[in-house]
């Protein structure tokens, strides 16, 4: 058989580094594998042809039927907090990490499954995963790097011809999908808890050199690495914020080393601004609230912090001092990219003062929430309105005097409308679009799900005939509630 024509040879630096935090596997066998969705792209970025990606041994590589040279496929294991309760043992229960590439940037990626079988982690499990949650993954997180969020990217889903029984019987599908690392918080929580301190030191190592070598050099490389995982957070928390994206299930096991967004589950864009929107099924209390993501993401840091103690002093109560003071770089870092972030949604440049943007941006945030506004149709608008068009904003309230007033001191600033067009959507894969073109992939019509993704893929540019998609869910979608069965 011939492989190369599919993949370049892979790296297994994780197995190979860190066998302690991986258990060598193999996917199950495909009974009649199917391709569903190609990013030929992120295919070409890789140095993967995406034409051999569609053949017999392409299908093999995005199922891991076909073992690419060099690779040495592994579940990974990992511990985490899951809704504030420890497990101590979770791990890939049905994904596999297939093995690194270096991209055509030079960057190593992971390449990694999703629904490929049982592993020795898969606990109660069946391994595997359904069409519609496959697909799901791929166009959120596609939307999401589109939207210039970090995030994992989806490579490609493939229907494998199974059934999977869920409440009802479903399509089975594999998802190939593609990170700068699969390192969580997770991993440090399993290491740390080994007790095993050179074990924890080779993965804060493996992890420094994969994603912030800067801090290799630092006076102390441990503390820095912790700050610069802390910076990368608190910049992708207040991205999905500046968004409306509502992740769902930030458990510590679900939030990167890296700070791209991993393991779209339960999550959605939230429609009319609301600090306690939440969707996922599950989260009863709110825990990950929209609004509440912010100190999740903090909480998460801190059960970080802990892993890492060992390693930043002798001391253990001046080591707990030290995680204290890094941690608070979450705010600034967060602050920073929040206010910026606002500041060009209102359609001001840098040089326009922080005080006033903030006071103004606050003041429409409390307008939205009481007038329960749509987030994203909202923002869009009012680049209109800078052009001169206030009808498209003023319909979305019903007090009208406020708002009239609000715009007209936001005004007398001079918005600039062309950057607030670079910098709110008019598309983002709204819950109602994503949830019919789901259902319609799961009865065997891709076409909605194509469309979807040729839609979200250009976020920032509105075109004719779209109206729909930019439009929130009709009255009758009522309250869209996402669910974890996936
Ligand atoms: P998630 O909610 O997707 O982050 O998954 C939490 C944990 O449950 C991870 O360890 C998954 O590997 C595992 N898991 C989820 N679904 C399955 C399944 N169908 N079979 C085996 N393990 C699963
Ligand atoms: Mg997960």
């Amino acid at each position: 058989m011939t492989t190369t024509s599919v993949a370049r040879p892979f790296a297994n630096r994780f197995a190979v580094e860190l066998p302690e935090l991986a258990r060598v596997w193999q996917a199950e066998e495909v009974p009649n594998p199917r391709l569903l969705v190609l990013n030929d792209p992120l295919a070409c970025e890789l140095g993967i042809d995406p034409d051999a990606l569609r053949g017999t041994d392409g299908l093999g590589l995005l199922t891991g039927t076909l073992v690419p040279p060099g690779a040495t496929p592994i579940a990974q294991a990992y511990a985490g907090h899951q809704f504030g309760g420890y497990a101590p043992r979770l791990g890939d229960g049905r994904a596999l990490l297939i093995g690194e590439l270096t991209d055509r940037d030079g960057r190593l990626r992971d390449l990694h499954l999703k629904g490929s079988g049982r592993t020795p982690f898969a606990r109660g499990g069946d391994g595997r995963a359904a069409v519609g949650p496959m697909l799901r993954e791929y166009v959120i997180s596609e939307a999401m790097h589109a939207l210039g969020v970090p995030t994992t990217r989806a490579l490609g889903v493939v229907a494998t011809g199974r059934q999977v029984r869920r409440e009802t019987i479903l399509p089975g599908a594999v998802l190939a999908r593609v990170a700068s690392s699969h390192l969580r918080v997770g991993t440090f929580q399993l290491a740390a808890s080994t007790g095993d301190v050179e074990l924890l030191r080779r993965l804060a190592d493996h992890a420094i050199e994969r994603h912030h070598p800067a801090v290799a050099s630092a006076e102390h490389p441990y503390r820095a690495l912790f700050e610069a995982v802390v910076a990368a957070q608190a910049d992708l928390v207040a991205r999905w914020m500046l968004v409306g994206f509502v992740h769902g299930v930030m458990n510590t096991d679900n939030m990167t080393i890296s700070g791209e967004t991993i393991d779209y589950g339960p999550c959605a864009f939230m429609e009319a601004f609301d600090p306690a929107a939440v969707y996922s099924s599950i989260d009863v209390a709110g825990r990950y609230a929209y609004g509440s993501q912010p100190a999740a993401a903090q909480w998460n840091l801190a059960r970080f912090a802990e892993t890492l103690l060992p390693l930043f002093a002798e001391d253990q109560d001046r080591a707990v001092t030290l995680a204290e003071e890094s941690l608070s770089v979450f705010h600034t870092s967060y602050s920073t990219t929040y206010s910026a972030g606002l500041r060009a949604k209102l359609g001001f440049p840098a040089e326009v003062a922080n005080t006033v943007t903030a006071e103004l941006g606050e003041e429409l945030l409390e307008l939205l929430r009481s007038s329960q506004v749509d987030w994203t149709s909202c923002f869009r608008a009012l680049g209109a309105a800078a052009r001169g068009d206030v009808q498209p904003v003023r319909g979305q309230f019903l007090e009208l005097a406020t708002i009239d007033d609000w715009l007209a001191r936001w005004q007398a600033l001079d918005p600039d409308p062309d950057l607030m067009d670079r910098t709110n959507p008019a598309y983002i894969p709204r819950n109602h679009l994503v949830e019919e073109a789901l259902d319609a992939a799961t009865a065997g019509d891709l076409g909605a799900v194509q469309r979807l993704l040729e839609v979200v893929q250009h976020p920032f540019e509105a075109r004719p005939g779209l109206e729909r998609y930019a439009a929130p869910a009709p009255q009758d979608f009522g309250r869209y509630t996402t669910y974890c069965g996936t």
